[in-house]
């Protein structure tokens, strides 16, 4: 990426102050060093790869060009690929990843634009290659995975009977989920009704498990298959598929899991939430760290579900980049940090 081989990248991107802010008389905390990818933050001072918010140009075409293009890019190299959203609830993940996105024009967010892009691609290269690219939606919650795209469960009544989904490892080191839908699409419309209905399954389980979608993680991958057409060359024609894929990954609120309900029960969902995002940041710092890696380090891929389904698209010859994504709001200040640190550490 940009000429770097980094496995990881890391931006932040800070959300403006929204009504709710405003009128609470919440100020803004957090400010960035002129012309640097620097964040201050009362004492703090941390430094990424990016940081976006304090420019006029839109943010989420920003995040786009510089840090998701290059990813999609890859995909249609063979690549897998990872990007994060990672932040306290209402920082602006769902926002910047474009997460809750229904197929309109001109929308925000990360999603839609690699959408685009990619249907842009496969116009283009339609007359050398085959395409044939499905999707996935699941959800993690409780250290369970669950299928958002299981027609079974589409109606709101029967999610309390959703039916886990297992992840088994292939031979060589693929990462396959037992009986997931797959869906086959052929254009951004399609990919995007997907994605819509997914987003309200997740919606309808969330209110049926009392819990809120804050506390699961969404994943939307996106699977590319490309085989060359026999115009290509007619010595090796049709024999070399190329599979990869890309996640889009909305993270689980990161803010530290309150000690509310006589039961217990509230406290260990966060135990649960926490095992994931904790995970992620360990296998992150572990790929991150140059020497570690050359060693052939242990990356602690297993200790969450979150880690497992993730694997064969984090490290090895895989991109991600993790979005920290904060509120500048004085209110937030203590979680803000807590963020900064956990992205600083995946750098
Ligand atoms: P999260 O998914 O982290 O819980 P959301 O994406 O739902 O947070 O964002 C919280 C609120 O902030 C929403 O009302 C959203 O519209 C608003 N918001 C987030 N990012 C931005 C932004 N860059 N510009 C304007 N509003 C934003
Ligand atoms: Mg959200």
């Amino acid at each position: 990426m940009e000429g770097s081989d980094d496995t990881v990248k890391v931006a932040v991107n800070i959300r403006p102050l929204i009504t709710a802010d405003l009128l609470n008389g919440f100020t803004n905390c957090v400010t960035v060093t002129p012309g640097e990818p620097q964040v201050q933050i009362g004492s703090h001072v941390f430094t990424y790869d990016h940081v976006y918010g304090s420019s006029a140009a839109p943010q989420s075409c920003r995040i786009f060009e510089e840090c998701v293009k290059p990813l999609v890019d890859a995909l249609f190299h063979g690549y897998n690929a990872t990007v994060l959203a990672y932040g306290q609830t209402a920082s602006g993940k769902t926002y910047t990843m474009g997460t809750n996105y229904l197929g309109e024009t001109n929308a925000s967010g990360i999603i839609p634009k690699v959408m685009e892009e990619i249907f842009e691609k496969v116009n283009k290269l339609r007359d050398k290659t085959e395409f044939l690219i499905r999707v996935t939606f699941i959800e993690i919650f409780k250290e369970e995975v669950f299928d958002l795209l299981d027609p079974q469960t589409h109606t709101a009544k029967s999610c309390p009977n959703r039916v886990p989904i297992q992840i088994r490892e292939t031979a060589l080191g693929g990462i396959i989920l037992a009986g997931v839908s797959e869906p086959e699409v052929k254009s951004k419309k399609e990919m995007a009704s997907f994605l819509a209905r997914g987003s309200l399954n997740r919606a309808a389980a969330s209110t049926h498990m009392n819990s809120q979608s804050s506390r699961s993680h969404a994943i939307f991958t996106i699977c590319i298959e490309q085989k060359g057409t026999a115009s290509l060359s007619q010595s090796n024609a049709g024999d070399d598929i190329l599979i990869s894929k890309l996640h889009l990954v909305d993270l689980a609120g990161s803010e530290r899991a309150k000690r509310t309900g006589a039961d217990g029960l509230r406290l260990k969902e966060g135990i649960h939430i926490n095992k994931g995002l904790l995970s992620l940041g360990n296998v992150i710092n572990a790929l991150g760290d140059e020497k570690k890696r050359k060693e052939g380090a242990f990356v602690p891929y297993r200790d969450s579900k979150l880690t497992r389904v993730l694997q064969d698209s984090l490290g090895g010859n895989s991109k991600t980049v993790m979005i920290a994504c904060i509120s500048p709001a004085d209110s937030n200040a203590e979680e803000t940090i807590n963020t900064l640190k956990y992205a600083y550490r995946a750098r």
